[in-house]
C-alpha cells in the first residue's frame, strides 16, 4: 500500500502516518523528520534547510526530491509506505510519479485530512513531540503521563521550533497556496479521498483503515 497523507500541518498526519505504518507494516516517510534529522546532524542539506524551515517556507524542490529519492532506494519501501508532508506542491506530486514509476511503484491512495484553521493553531501550539521516538503529544489534548517525557519510550519531550503561532500562520499560508491544485491532481487521478480530521484521531485513523483495505 503505497499511500499518501495530504493536509494542512497540524491535520495530525504525523500521528495517523505513524498509528498506520504500525499497523499495515511499512515504514512512515516524514520529509518534515528527515529534513529536521538532517538539521540536527548539521548535513549540508540541514545547513541549506535550517533558516528555511525556521521561517515555515518550503525548502526547495530539488532538495527534497533528491532526499526522497535517496530514502525510496531503502528496501524496507517493497510492501509500501505511508509517507507525510510530501507532496506540498504540483511539482512535487509529479516528481513523485516519476521516482516511484522508476523504480516500478505507484501511488494507491491519497487521504486528504482536511482541517480548520481554529484546530490547527490549537493543536500546532500545544504540540509536544518526543526526541527520541517521534510519539506527539499535546500539553491539553493527549498530555503524557509524566510531564515532559514520552508515554512509550521515556524519551524528553519537545517544542518544535516552528509550533509558535506567528510560524504557524506562515506555514498555513504557504500550505493553503499550494493545496487546491494538488486536490485537483488527485481527484483527476482519481486517488484522492477526503475525511474530516477535526474528529478525534482514533475516529479518522479508523477510516482510513476502512479506505485503505478497499483499494
Ligand atoms: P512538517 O514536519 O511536514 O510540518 O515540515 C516542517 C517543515 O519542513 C516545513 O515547514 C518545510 O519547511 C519543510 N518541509 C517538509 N516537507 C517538505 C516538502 N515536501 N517540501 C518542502 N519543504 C518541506
Amino acid at each position: 500500500m503505497y499511500l499518501v497523507l495530504l493536509g494542512p500541518p497540524g491535520a495530525g498526519k504525523g500521528t495517523q502516518a505513524k498509528r498506520l505504518a504500525e499497523k499495515l507494516g511499512v515504514p512512515h516517510i516524514s520529509t518534515g523528520d528527515i529534513l529536521r534529522q538532517n538539521v540536527l546532524l548539521d548535513t549540508d542539506l540541514g545547513r541549506q534547510a535550517k533558516g528555511i524551515m525556521e521561517k515555515g517556507l518550503l525548502v526547495p524542490d530539488d532538495l527534497v526530491a533528491k532526499m526522497l529519492d535517496e530514502r525510496f532506494s531503502n528496501p524496507d519501501i517493497k510492501k509500501g509506505f505511508i509517507l507525510d508532508g510530501y507532496p506540498r506542491t504540483l511539482a512535487q506530486a509529479h516528481s513523485l510519479d516519476a521516482i516511484l514509476a522508476s523504480k516500478g511503484l505507484a501511488v494507491d491512495l491519497v487521504v486528504y485530512l482536511d482541517t480548520s484553521d481554529r484546530v490547527i493553531i490549537k493543536r500546532l501550539t500545544g504540540r509536544l513531540v518526543c526526541s527520541k521516538c517521534g510519539a506527539n503529544f499535546h500539553t491539553t489534548n493527549m498530555p503524557p503521563k509524566v510531564k515532559g517525557l514520552c508515554d512509550s519510550c521515556q524519551g524528553p519531550l519537545y517544542q518544535r521550533s516552528d509550533d509558535n503561532e506567528i510560524t504557524v500562520v506562515k506555514r498555513l499560508e504557504v500550505y493553503k497556496q499550494q493545496v487546491a491544485s494538488l486536490i485537483e491532481y488527485y481527484k483527476k487521478a482519481e486517488k484522492l479521498h477526503s475525511l474530516n480530521a477535526d474528529l478525534e484521531a482514533k475516529v479518522v485513523l479508523q477510516q482510513i483503515i476502512e479506505l485503505s483495505a478497499k483499494v
